[in-house]
């Protein structure tokens, strides 16, 4: 099932393709290693953790700056796929901001992080310049 809002997981994809900001971001070596030391269960189970956390509230905490830049694969991801804030997620996943996000939505983001940490982890890092 679709959440509210919710695009296509290849259209949303193609969008942030097309994004200068969005595409730029990369796991970074320590990002890597430690997404394959833990194993994407762990990964995943961290990213749902964080979602419920920080972004699924009505009114997040510290909200437009609780997502680090790095240190996390997934809080690489977030802002790979504009899952950062609740401001990034009403203007590119449509859900608007100032209620708490359904277990459906929040499932629909972990899925679409965990599909960029896939991609990621599957291509050479030393493909990219
Ligand atoms: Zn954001």
């Amino acid at each position: 099932m679709r959440a509210v809002g919710m695009t296509a997981k290849e259209d949303i994809f193609d969008r942030l393709g097309r994004s200068a900001f969005r595409s730029r971001f990369r796991l970074g070596q320590k990002e890597r290693a430690y997404a394959e030391a833990k194993g994407r269960d762990t990964i995943a189970a961290h990213a749902r953790d964080f979602i419920a956390a920080r972004l699924a509230p009505a009114h997040p905490r510290n909200d437009g700056r609780q997502t680090p830049m790095r240190g996390h694969p997934v809080f690489v991801a977030q802002h790979a796929t504009a899952c950062c804030c609740r401001s990034c997620l009403e203007k590119w996943h449509l859900i608007p901001p100032g209620r708490a996000l359904s277990p459906d939505e929040q499932a629909q983001i972990v899925d679409l992080l965990m599909c960029w940490i896939d991609r990621q982890m599957t291509v050479d890092p030393r493909s990219h310049s």
